[in-house]
């Protein structure tokens, strides 16, 4: 084989190659399954939809019923005109439910509930609505409440938080919870003019952070462990409750539990609802509203800088630069993680190939 031969079949084999390893390839080699965390959950009603994976459209299926309340909970499916109570069939308007849904959560859009929906759909989440009616911008992801409420304080404004000494956790001491706070507060001050004081005034305070379990008072309970995490109220309300039944962890190395949840993750989202962001549908934004178990998700990405920037400007110290060289790294750094068998495959394939060539 002649030299220019050889790098062309070469250059022809790495192009093939790196088409095989595209995240986005669409064909599925693998059999579809749905992870279920099976010990310790005590959320029975989300677990129950992995029955329903690949139901077809037109088919009854019992339990369809709890997935459409669960889409109309999270704002994409309205209570049917004739009836009050959603059926089980895998209707039409199911259908474009689960399309809105797939397009809200950067899924793949078939409209069917395949294993990525399902899966995310039994994922634990944030309990703010998705606002799905709002139209998702070509290029950003990240989203508003309606009416784009926002605190005005000024143009340099200082914002108060206190922690409820009433509704509090026996799982995590207040000197593990403050720092946790600290650093959560910290991450979007340093991206916007806006300064955060913890009081301990709770009252008087702008934000108020709580630990609530099941009902409490004020229209969107809790569920136990795992389903709803944690939900915030849009500006200025200012509520920000924690669902006191989850497993919260500070140190995954010294909460062992399958079902730990990271404070601190959480802990970062809602304070992007407080100050007035939805949830975004990038996937690794802090606004995307699912959080699986015994993981951290702190860094703010570029999607979330752009969402709360537009709302308060930018904190004269902020650099763009080194957040999209964290960003890049810690992108190359996933890529390492979830692209790695991908790669190691395609490398594998492609050597192969160059083996059985020469
Ligand atoms: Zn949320
Ligand atoms: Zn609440």
């Amino acid at each position: 084989m002649s030299p220019f031969f050889g790098y062309y079949y070469f250059f022809f084999l790495t192009c093939l190659a790196l088409f095989l390893s595209r995240p986005c390839f669409p064909a599925r080699t693998m059999p579809e399954t749905v992870t279920v965390i099976t010990t310790e959950i005590h959320n029975a009603t989300w677990h129950d939809f992995s029955k329903l994976l690949h139901a077809e459209k037109g088919s009854q299926v019992s339990g369809m019923s709890e997935l459409k309340k669960y889409l109309h909970h999270f704002g994409y499916l309205s209570i049917p005109n004739t009836t009050s109570n959603f059926t089980n069939t895998f209707d039409k308007e199911l259908e474009s439910a689960v399309i809105l849904y797939q397009k809200r959560l950067g899924l793949p859009v078939t409209g069917k509930l395949d294993s990525d929906t399902i899966s995310t759909i039994m994922a634990p989440r944030c309990g703010v609505s998705d606002n799905p009616a709002h139209e998702i911008h070509s290029t950003r992801h990240f989203a508003y409440f309606d009416g784009k409420p926002r605190w005005a304080r000024g143009s340099s404004m200082t914002l108060t938080y206190a922690f409820s000494p009433y509704n509090t956790t026996d799982r995590l001491s207040s000197s593990e919870i403050r720092p946790v706070f600290q650093r959560a507060f910290s991450r979007w001050a340093s991206v916007i003019p806006v300064k955060f004081v913890e009081t301990s005034r709770y009252e008087s305070a702008h934000i108020r952070i709580g630990f609530y379990r099941g009902d409490h008072g004020d229209g969107e309970p809790f569920d136990g462990v795992l389903g709803v995490l944690a939900h915030a109220f849009s500006p200025e309300n200012g509520r920000f409750h924690l669902d006191a039944a989850e497993t919260w962890a500070v140190d995954f190395d010294r909460e062992k539990s399958k079902v730990a949840v990271d404070l601190e993750s959480v802990a970062t989202h809602e304070i992007g609802h407080v100050l007035g962001l939805a949830h975004s549908t990038v996937k690794e934004a802090i606004m995307y509203p699912s959080l699986s178990p015994r993981t951290k998700k702190v860094d703010l990405k570029l999607d979330d800088v752009e969402g709360v920037q537009a709302l308060y400007g930018s904190n004269p110290n902020f650099r763009l630069s080194s957040l999209l060289e964290s960003e890049n790294s810690s992108n190359l750094a996933h890529g390492s993680e979830s692209g790695l068998s991908r790669w190691t495959t395609s490398k594998a394939f492609l050597l192969l190939i160059l083996f059985l060539c020469t």
